[in-house]
């Protein structure tokens, strides 16, 4: 080999500057420049009034301005009294008192002294008068011509609260960093003060970036996608102390994002936006950044999975940070780089999470070289809790919904085997564990079975992970029930060959499945399904989708071709919602998928066999209450009917 002189790489070429792209951290250390590019700095204050301050972290101590309560008050309706007229009282002695002619209430100041032998009569919460020094109760009292007759003994101070006994003017009653709550709020307007000093919540800029997006509200267009991470982030941003500023998605244009996050970064103490970050032709927010202010870029490409092109930057002295555009990793990053350096400028204390011990139940392979959070779901299993990675990679969103918290492993594993202990890191403070949990294949029909049981107060968790995955978690005790709908081509039946002898089986429903195709494809109106797939096969234009290996669908659609495999053939998704929106969307001419997702995706349907949707319920936990309700809302006539008007055939 020789000194050639260097080749420009595709990159630079394009004009794109990867330097620092190429130079992956860890996560330690991407978070370690970050912080050093930003700290120490002041934290900035501000005046709030006392009802919009909650959340905020006080700004400085707070000291009593009064003496709380501001006078001695009476902790009882009775009468202030002089302890030493009480001195001999007793059950055999009865201490008569002289009323004074006034009543004290709440708000009124007295008027006359207590002198010995007398005795004012005194709401609670009134002001104790001069001379008196404790309070009787009236049920301790007799009423004896034009005064009253005590028989008890009351010791100096009794029943009263005296002046600074709860604040003292001039103590210190809250301290600077103090996040302010409602009993916070309580101990200020004890004292009367209507407005104080916070840490003034940082003001964050959000911008989401990409041709594609679309706000929610918006008729969605093809290819379009709806601008998650807009909403995800303003309100991981409210709930770490910051406010944000929603700015709206903007196209991938160089030159009129320079313009947005320029303006958005002079208005704003710190600059958010989300996509853009990867090595895509389209993308071009780094690019902007390293001209928008020193230092400019402190990492790009951080060892995290998910999350690996998070681009985080300071610019004169502003944090500006682009999240991956994925929902999920734009989530994970945030919490993870970008909430410790918000919630310190917003002058909180870092963020404490609540952590439980479970197994996972499954091997669960890892990144080597990144660390990686998987979000889990928890069960209870025979042994404590389980915890079920909920991931379908970092483009779904649904996991978080479905998550209770996540697990981090660390760069240096390559995989956690089943059964490894790990600690989860909850999303809320509390674990609750559902009463009922059912684990296997999704239908849209088991959503009308849930519902009458979520209204009866039954928390209930199901996770779809296909029919196979449901019995391995059924045999392992991990849920109630499994939902599957498998076909044994060797008994030409459905679902009971695949029982083990712990599981029973539990009809559900029969979906029926059909051939779709566009409404008002010629090539297909008014045939049968054989029909209609010879027709297909006659058309050398026409375009199939097929499903996955395993599915019951896709023996259907084999034994319907006969041995031929015309073009989409390979295209195999894993879901009748697939198949569905691949016909209607016109990237295939014709597939095969049931009936209610057929109709709501408004396309033709020529009807084939029924599939059966059962559930393998663990008989171990038959008697169990949820399980029960689950069974009894199976069979009511309410849920056959829901299940009949959403397509479906109750067994
Ligand atoms: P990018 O980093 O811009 O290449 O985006 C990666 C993926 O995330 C693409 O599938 C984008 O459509 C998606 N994406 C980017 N921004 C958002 C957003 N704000 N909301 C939802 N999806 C997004
Ligand atoms: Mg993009």
């Amino acid at each position: 080999m020789n000194n050639a002189s260097p080749r420009p790489d595709a990159a630079t070429v394009a004009g794109i500057e990867q330097e620092q792209f190429l130079a992956i951290l860890s996560r330690e250390e991407a978070l370690a420049r970050f912080e050093a590019a930003l700290f120490p700095r002041p934290i900035a204050l501000d005046e709030r009034l006392l009802g919009e301050a909650l959340g905020s972290a006080l700004g400085a101590d707070v000291v009593a301005p009064i003496d709380v309560p501001p006078f001695d008050r009476a902790n009882v309706d009775g009468f202030a009294v002089r302890s030493a007229d009480l001195a001999q009282a007793g059950e055999a002695h009865a201490a008569l008192l002289a009323l004074n002619d006034e009543r004290i209430a709440c708000g009124t100041l007295p008027g006359l002294a207590v002198s010995p032998g007398t005795a004012t009569p005194i709401s609670t919460g009134g002001p104790i008068p001069r001379g008196a020094d404790a309070v009787i109760m009236v049920e301790h009292t007799e009423p004896a011509g034009e005064g009253i007759e005590v028989r008890r003994a009351a010791g100096p101070g009794q029943f009263i609260s005296y002046a600074g006994s709860d604040m003292a003017r001039g103590e210190t009653l809250l301290r600077a960093g103090t996040v302010i709550g409602a009993r916070e709020v309580g101990m200020l307007a004890a004292c009367g003060i209507a407005v104080v000093t916070v840490a003034r919540k940082p003001r964050v800029a959000v911008l989401s970036t990409g041709d594609e997006l679309v706000q929610p509200g918006a008729p969605l267009p093809p290819a379009g996608i709806y601008d998650t991470n807009g909403a995800i982030v303003s309100a991981a941003i409210a709930e770490n102390g910051g406010e944000p500023v929603f700015l709206g998605a903007f196209p991938d244009d160089e030159a009129k994002l320079e313009a947005a996050m320029r303006a958005a970064l002079a208005q704003h103490d710190m600059l958010i936006l989300s996509g853009g970050t990867s090595k895509g032709a389209g993308d071009v927010t780094h690019r902007i950044i390293a001209r928008l202010g020193k230092p400019g870029i402190v990492a790009h490409g951080v060892a995290l999975k998910p999350g690996k092109p998070l681009c985080l930057a300071v610019c004169d002295g502003k944090p500006v940070v682009i999240l991956p555009g994925f929902p999920t990793s734009a989530m994970f990053t945030f919490h993870d780089m970008i909430v410790p350096v918000l919630r310190r400028m917003a002058g909180l204390p870092p963020r404490t999470d609540a952590h439980v011990a479970a197994t996972v139940p499954l091997r669960v392979p890892s990144e080597l070289g990144r660390t990686e959070f998987v979000m889990v779901s928890l069960v209870e299993g025979r042994e404590g809790l389980v915890a079920y990675p909920t991931g379908k990679g970092s483009g779904a969103i649904t996991s978080f919904t479905q998550a209770d918290g996540f697990v981090r492993i660390e760069a240096l594993a390559d995989h956690l085997p089943a059964g490894t202990q790990v600690e989860v890191t909850l999303f809320t403070p509390q674990v609750h564990v559902p009463d009922l949990v059912i684990i296997g294949s999704h239908c849209t029909g088991l959503d009308r079975v849930l519902a009458p049981l979520a209204r009866q107060g039954l928390s209930l968790r199901s996770l779809s992970v296909g029919s196979l995955g449901g019995l391995a978690a059924a045999r392992r005790g991990e849920c109630d029930l499994a939902p599957i709908h498998l076909f044994d081509d060797k008994t030409r039946s459905y679902n009971e060959p695949f029982l083990s002898p712990d599981l029973e089986l539990v009809p559900g429903w029969r979906r029926m499945q059909g051939f779709v195709y566009r409404k008002g494809d010629a090539r297909f109106e008014g045939l049968s399904a054989q029909a209609a797939v010879e027709a297909a096969l006659a058309d050398p234009a026409c375009l199939m989708v097929n499903r996955n290996q395993g599915a019951g669908t896709r023996i259907l659609i084999d034994a319907l071709l006969a041995g031929a495999r015309p073009d989409g053939y390979w295209n195999q998704p894993k879901s009748h919602n697939a198949v569905a929106a691949a016909v209607s969307q016109g990237r295939a001419d014709w597939g095969v998928t049931i009936a209610p997702v057929a109709d709501a995706a408004g396309l033709g349907f020529i009807a084939l066999t029924e599939e059966h949707y059962d559930f393998a319920l663990v008989s171990a936990r038959r008697e169990r209450p949820a399980v029960e309700a689950f069974l009894s809302a199976l069979r009511s006539p309410e849920v056959r009917q829901a299940l009949e008007e959403a397509g479906f055939r109750p067994a």
